[in-house]
């Protein structure tokens, strides 16, 4: 069995969880993207080697639209990651899916705009395959270890990803709905692709804290005790999190699929002529090209 590491993307609620009050040592390099969100805390947990990143940066310094992606995922390629297992807070779209559970999405609509989404596209063009934007067997051990965790764990579901920082409108949530949108987040895009770039199996774990706002709030609540509720479900959902990532690492080694397509999506997906991607380029991109670009490019040999 080829070794696995696990890289561990916590976002609000999650990543502060995991990384509070630990040291600023990790691991914080300077890739070709700049440095990631924060230093990369390498440990292991159920005997699996994990490196946990805080998405937001320690005392959550990035707004979603301004969250280091590339740098993040390129440092975890660097590490030698092979699967993550992302968290992320969401508002619900649908009235089954409750606040305070937990979901596993299958699909997603990209709504983003201000965002980097490739590591490719200057002097290299690659089109990789996405259209099941999560890994399968990955979802499948989540949703195996979901059994042994207090909460529902729901199957399936399509995440809308929204540029934000501010919230929906009503419209917005409606429009939403209609769209078959499960729930709503603002930071699973570009991570999910780039991960899928970067040739690392990739799967999300929603946390809804509340429903999104096309559900009218019952009458008199005051907004503080709104405030505090959707607190109380975050703290809730990540504690159950955590507990599923926990169980999902027990049982990763054994159920991991080591020819799963996301760890050659770039095969079939480089569609430049090799011998004309510039030598310094492939230096550059090194943890991601490395293993297709054994050769020095022909024509810049001379
Ligand atoms: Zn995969």
């Amino acid at each position: 069995m080829s070794r696995i590491k696990v890289g561990i993307i916590g976002g609000s609620g999650l990543g502060q969880a995991l990384t509070e009050g630990k040291s600023e040592s990790g691991f914080y390099p300077n890739t070709p993207f700049g440095k990631p969100s924060s230093p990369i805390i390498c440990s292991e947990w159920e005997g699996v080697e994990i490196a946990i990143l805080a998405r937001h940066g320690r005392g959550h310094i990035f707004s979603p639209s301004n969250v280091p992606f590339r740098a993040n995922i390129f440092a975890m390629k660097m590490l030698g990651v092979t699967h993550i297992l992302a968290s992320g807070a969401v508002g619900s779209l649908r009235e089954d899916v409750h606040p305070g559970e937990l979901m596993i999405p299958d699909q997603v609509i990209d709504k983003t705009y201000k965002r980097e989404n490739s590591f490719f596209g200057n002097g290299i063009v690659a089109h990789v395959e996405f259209d099941q934007p999560f890994c399968p067997n990955l979802r499948a051990i989540l949703l195996e270890a979901g059994k042994s965790i207090n909460t529902t764990v729901h199957d399936g579901g399509t995440y809308v990803c929204m540029e934000g920082p501010q919230f929906s409108t009503v419209a917005e949530s409606n429009m939403h709905r209609s769209w078959g949108g499960s729930v709503i987040g603002m930071t699973v895009m570009p991570e999910a692709k780039l991960a899928r770039e970067a040739e690392i199996c990739y799967s999300l774990i929603a946390l809804p804290t509340d429903y999104d706002c096309w559900k009218p709030h019952p009458k008199g609540k005051a907004k503080h005790d709104l405030l505090a509720e959707i607190i109380s479900n975050m703290n809730k959902a990540t504690a159950r999190a955590i507990d599923l990532i926990k169980a999902a690492l027990k049982i990763l080694p054994e159920k991991v699929d080591e020819h799963c397509p996301c760890r050659s999506s770039l095969a079939l997906g480089i569609w430049t002529d090799k011998s004309k991607i510039a030598p310094a380029l492939v230096r550059e991109l090194e943890p991601l090209l490395g293993k297709y670009m054994t050769h020095t490019p022909k024509e810049n040999m001379a």
